[in-house]
């Protein structure tokens, strides 16, 4: 179904920082579809067939290891566009993407976004400054697996699902976060049962809730303000 609900396009920060006229010539060639939990939307070594402007769900980014271990790359939500590798080159997915968070989004055939893309103008710069910022933001992320302590960067990584989901409440499994995180089950949730403790979060029957999100700014490692302003430096504000 081709959507052209002028609320729903803009619900997507990139669709939203469009242009009138570049949203209108982009609009019968996306289609609102439901996100349901752990729908795959990439597999690795896979050709990209769509790109997803999120509306209200999360996805996530997963490198796999040869033993089945695996830790969070990427995240997308309401804010950003999953599909950056279908813009360039061979239009692969070096990486496995599915839903995190259940919702809805916009996809569009890579084939196209690149036609789209071919004509320059607008959604070209706005797409290029946005893989700009994907490449600051899984540096960084690699640093910050690197170099700071889980509950810093379990912190870091609730204030990124919040922005990219736009709420401060949603699902959410300790297995997910542990996986998201890259570490044991265990340690998240020595990770989050301190935040719980010092009032940050409530944590009930699978839901996150989010009670202080500037505490949480503080509990987090410096890894989200730096997202925060590179997404701000790079990005057309909301
Ligand atoms: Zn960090």
């Amino acid at each position: 179904m081709a959507f052209a609900a002028h609320d729903t396009h803009v619900a997507n920060r990139l669709l939203a920082a469009l242009p009138h006229d570049d949203r209108a010539r982009l609009s019968p060639h996306l289609e609102l579809i439901d996100w349901p939990l752990r729908l795959p939307l990439n597999q690795a070594g896979a050709v990209i067939d769509y790109a997803y402007f999120p509306i209200s769900g999360l996805a996530s980014i997963v490198a796999y290891m040869s033993d089945g271990t695996a830790v969070e790359m990427g995240l997308v939500g309401r804010d950003g566009m999953l599909g950056v590798p279908a813009l360039f080159g061979s239009g692969v997915a070096s990486h496995t993407a599915f839903v995190q968070g259940e919702g809805s989004a916009l996809r569009i055939a890579a084939t196209a976004l690149r036609e789209e893309l071919a004509r320059g103008g607008a959604l070209h710069q706005l797409l290029s400054r946005y893989a700009e910022f994907c490449l600051a933001d899984v540096g960084q992320l690699a640093a910050c697996n690197a170099l700071h302590p889980l509950s810093a960067r379990c912190a870091r990584w609730l204030l990124r699902a919040r922005d990219g989901l736009g709420s401060d409440r949603f699902g959410l499994t300790h297995e997910f976060l542990a996986m998201m995180l890259g570490v044991r089950r265990a340690g998240v949730t020595v990770a989050a049962n301190g935040l719980r403790e010092a009032g940050l979060i409530e944590y009930q029957n699978g839901q996150m809730t989010i009670l202080d999100g500037p505490k949480l700014e503080a509990a987090a490692c410096e890894c989200y303000g730096f997202v925060v302003r590179e997404r701000d430096r790079l990005l057309p504000p909301t």
